[in-house]
C-alpha cells in the first residue's frame, strides 16, 4: 500500500497514478474534503478560459469532456482509500515498512449514509461566516465535495438536532468520536502543499491592521464569493519573496495569480482601475500571453516596491517611487491586494520530524526526481518548491514512477 499525506492537487494525482498500476492507495487530508488549495483559488491559470478551481482536481481519466463531469470518479477507485478530516499521528519504520496511526476526526455526519441531500442544511438555524463559502450553516458541504457528504462545524452547531429530525438516511450522530486507525505502508508520497505568508510583521504594508489590504488568496476567496467591490485597486508584488528578511526565493507563481486576478476583475468591471506595481514581472514560456493581455485590457504596470501605506476617510494612499520615471508619487486606492510569498504547509516540520527528512532553510522538503533522503518516502508538488499547477501534475507523475520502480 502507497500512503499519500495530503489531498490537494498532487495528493489526488498521485493517488490517480498510483492506483492505476494497480497498487493499492491511501490519502490522508487533515481538511474535511479533498481539493487543497485548489477549493480556495477560485480559477486557474494556465487553460484559456480560466479552469474552474474545483473541477481541476478532477480524475483525468476521460479526455475530452468537462473535467467537472467526473470529478467526483476518484471517489469510486476500488484500489484507493480516502481517510478526510484526518490527521497523521505517528509513522514508525519497522522491519522496512511504515506503520503508520492516524486519527479520524469525527465530522457527526455518518459517510456511510449520507447521500448529500441538503435537507439538514435547510434545517438548520445557526449561520456562520466562512472564509471560503460565505454565510453557511452549521451543517454545510463545500461545492462538488469529496466524499460528497455533510460535516457539522461543532463550534457553531447548538446541537438542537434539527438536522437529526429530517435527516432521511440517519447520518446525524452528533456523538460520534475520534477514530484511531492504523495502516501499513511500503512507501510514502508527501504532498501536503503550500500555504500563503501572511505579511504581520511588514508594518509598512498595515496588513492585518487595515482591512482593506489583503492578500491574493484572500482576493480570490472574495471573486468566488462575488463580494468585491472596488474603483480602484493597487496590488504589490514580491510581497515576502526575494526579501532577505524573510523568503530569498521568488514564488514563482505570484506574478500569474496577480495578472490572473487583475484579468478576472478588468473583465468583469471595465471601468475598475488597477494597477500592478512590481521589482520584475516573470511571466515565463505561454505566460507571456496573459502578460501582454493585462496590459491590452488597461490595466498599468509600476515599476516600483511601494514604501508606506496610510488609511485616510476610507481610501488607502499609498506612497512609491516610480523606478522609471525616477519620482516619488502617490496612489490612492480602495484595496491594496499584496502577492505574498508562498511557503510550504506548516504540517511539513512535523512529518520530517517523524520520518527524518532533510528540510532547506525555508522548510522545503529535500528531493532530487521526486526521491528524499529517507528510503521510500517521495514528495510532490509544493511541499518541496513552488511550482504551478502543471508542474505539480508533472512530478506527482515522476514521483509515482520513482514509486513503483
Ligand atoms: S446528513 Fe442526512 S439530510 Fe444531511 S445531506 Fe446527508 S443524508 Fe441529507
Ligand atoms: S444540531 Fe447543529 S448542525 Fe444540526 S441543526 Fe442543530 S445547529 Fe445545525
Ligand atoms: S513570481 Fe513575481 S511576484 Fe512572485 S516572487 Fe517572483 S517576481 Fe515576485
Amino acid at each position: 500500500m502507497i500512503l499519500i499525506i495530503g489531498g490537494g492537487i498532487a495528493g489526488m494525482q498521485s493517488a490517480i497514478e498510483v492506483t492505476s498500476y494497480g497498487l493499492e492507495a491511501a490519502i490522508v487530508e487533515k481538511s474535511p474534503y479533498l481539493g487543497g488549495n485548489a477549493n480556495f483559488l477560485h480559477k486557474y491559470f494556465p487553460s484559456m478560459p480560466l479552469d474552474c478551481s474545483v473541477c481541476i482536481t478532477s480524475c483525468i481519466d476521460m479526455p475530452g469532456i468537462r473535467k467537472c463531469f467526473y470529478r467526483s470518479s476518484i471517489f469510486s477507485l476500488e484500489n484507493l482509500k480516502i481517510y478526510t478530516n484526518s490527521e497523521i499521528k505517528e509513522i514508525k519504520k519497522e522491519n522496512g515498512k511504515f506503520k503508520v496511526v492516524i486519527e479520524k476526526l469525527p465530522r457527526y455526519v455518518r459517510e456511510d449514509r449520507c447521500v448529500n441531500c441538503e435537507l439538514c442544511k435547510d434545517a438548520c438555524p445557526v449561520e456562520v461566516e466562512d472564509n471560503l463559502l460565505g454565510k453557511r450553516k452549521a451543517i454545510y458541504s463545500y461545492p462538488q465535495p469529496i466524499p460528497p457528504v455533510y460535516t457539522i462545524d461543532m463550534q457553531a452547531c447548538n446541537k438542537c438536532g434539527k438536522c437529526k429530525e429530517v435527516c432521511r438516511t440517519d447520518a446525524i450522530d452528533l456523538e460520534q468520536k475520534p477514530e484511531k486507525i492504523e495502516l501499513e505502508a511500503e512507501a510514502i508520497i508527501i504532498a501536503t502543499g503550500f500555504e500563503e505568508f501572511k505579511p504581520h510583521d511588514m508594518v509598512e504594508y498595515g496588513y492585518g491592521t487595515y482591512k482593506n489590504v489583503i492578500t491574493q488568496l484572500e482576493l480570490a476567496k472574495m471573486l468566488k464569493q462575488d463580494n468585491f467591490k472596488a474603483e480602484k485597486v493597487l496590488m504589490i508584488q514580491c510581497v515576502g519573496s526575494r526579501d532577505k528578511r524573510f523568503f530569498a526565493y521568488c514564488s514563482k507563481i505570484c506574478c500569474m495569480f496577480a495578472i490572473k486576478h487583475a484579468i478576472m476583475l478588468k473583465e468583469k468591471y471595465p471601468d475598475i482601475e488597477i494597477y500592478i506595481a512590481y521589482m520584475d514581472i516573470r511571466t515565463p514560456g505561454f505566460y507571456e500571453y496573459w502578460y501582454r493581455k493585462a496590459r491590452e485590457l488597461g490595466i498599468k504596470f509600476l515599476r516600483s516596491r511601494p514604501g508606506d501605506i496610510v488609511e485616510n476617510n476610507g481610501k488607502l494612499e499609498v506612497y512609491f517611487e516610480n523606478t522609471l520615471e525616477k519620482k516619488v508619487d502617490k496612489l490612492e486606492v480602495d484595496y491594496v491586494v499584496l502577492s505574498t510569498a508562498l511557503i510550504p504547509n506548516e504540517n511539513v516540520k512535523r512529518l520530517a520530524e517523524m520520518l527524518g527528512l532533510e528540510l532547506d532553510e525555508y522548510g522545503f522538503i529535500l528531493s532530487e526526481d521526486g526521491r528524499t533522503n529517507v528510503p521510500n518516502v517521495f514528495v510532490a508538488g509544493l511541499a518541496s518548491s513552488v511550482k504551478d499547477v502543471p508542474e505539480t501534475v508533472l512530478e506527482a507523475v515522476a514521483s509515482t514512477v520513482e514509486v513503483i520502480k
